[in-house]
């Protein structure tokens, strides 16, 4: 079994963790059944967010009497002091605890440090002097707050989107990670879906011995998919890396990684499915994508009234509006069937 040890937390843990995002779409039943299963069959780190909506309830349902047992990493989106201390209550309430593992920062424009306006980071020391977190993380989707988190020397960990479509800059952050003794959890593994060779995604990351990958999991199978790699941990095969050199070329570059920072959009469209659909069309099941619900989200992108909101908040500096026409385009001639996916 492999495992990973996440830097100067000291937490070690299977190298297959539980993204706890996905099971906001299903049932209590349905999503305790699945946390139970993961742990059985060994994973035992799992991530959640205040802003997962229920995520956090139905993990301390999972968990509730067997705390001791795993690892829950959660986050707070709060900006503020007074935000923090709400969230933190309430998530201590929703995981049925009364410590986290590692309580991250969720994807702040900024790095909170000690001494500015936020006082957030004074809130998480205070917290963890208190017991009420073990550990403090922070996740970011931005390079720049990345290497500032890293350099403050301020954080035990980062989440980090991390997957076989990595670029140097982003290796560099996973070494960097390493030197500085923090843990690095992997985000988007399956890069929002548009990885559709989970063996290639685990062989890939296999490689980094500092790296943790967070699995999103919804379905049963896809959690029988990672539980079969405890036992059996895919290498890296010639076929696998042939794999992965495709699906560079065909996807590297300007695509939307389907996080969601640039939404609400002002004229409902929903920007991170609508902003990709090309590459979901071609990559995943397209039935749904071309359902008449699926058409209509389509067609809101016509609604664009053109502020840049969205272009303005996206991380990885995309030129969404434009980005969500070149959808549109592909889309309505997909419909028309003037291309076959
Ligand atoms: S530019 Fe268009 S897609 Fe972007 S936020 Fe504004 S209305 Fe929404
Ligand atoms: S356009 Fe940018 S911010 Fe919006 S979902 Fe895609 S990658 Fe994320």
């Amino acid at each position: 079994m492999e495992t990973v040890k996440l830097g100067k937390t000291g937490i070690e843990t299977n190298k297959n963790a539980f993204g706890a995002l996905p099971i906001q779409r299903i049932s209590d039943d349905e999503a305790v059944y699945l946390l139970k299963k993961a742990y059985e069959n060994g994973i035992t780190f799992f991530d959640t967010a205040r802003w997962y909506t229920d995520s956090e309830h139905k993990v301390g349902l999972a968990f509730e009497g067997m705390r001791e047992k795993v690892f829950i990493a959660t986050k707070t989106g709060a900006q503020n002091a007074e935000g923090f201390w709400q969230d933190l209550e309430t998530s201590l309430e929703n995981l049925k605890t009364d410590y986290i593992d590692i309580y991250q920062f969720h994807n702040p424009a900024f790095c909170p440090k000690p001494g500015d306006e936020s006082g957030l980071y004074e809130a998480a020391l205070q917290a963890k002097a208190e017991g009420k977190i073990r550990h403090i993380g922070i996740t970011n989707h931005r390079l720049a707050v990345a290497h500032e988190a890293i350099d403050s020397g301020l954080y035990e960990t980062l989440q980090f989107p991390f997957c076989y479509l990595a670029s140097e800059k982003d290796i560099e952050l996973v070494e960097k990670c390493r030197e500085a003794d923090m843990g690095l959890i992997a985000m988007k593994a399956l890069s929002g879906g548009l990885i559709n060779n989970s063996a290639a995604a685990y062989a890939f990351l296999a490689q980094y011995d500092n790296v943790l990958p967070i699995w999103g999991v919804q379905r049963e199978s896809e959690l029988d998919e990672f539980l079969s790699y405890i036992d059996n941990p895919p290498a890296m095969t010639e076929e696998l890396a042939e794999v992965i050199r495709n699906d560079r070329e065909e996807l590297l570059g300007d695509f939307c990684r389907g996080c969601g920072y640039c939404m609400p959009c002002p004229a409902g469209i929903e920007i991170n499915n609508c902003a990709r659909m090309s590459l979901l069309l071609r990559r995943s099941p397209s039935a749904a994508q071309l359902s008449p619900e699926g058409q209509e989200k389509m067609m809101k992108i016509e609604n664009c009234i053109h502020c840049n909101q969205c272009k303005s908040k996206c991380p990885y500096g995309l030129d969404t509006p434009a980005l969500l026409q070149k959808n549109l385009e592909d889309y309505k001639r997909v419909l028309a069937g003037e291309i076959q996916v």
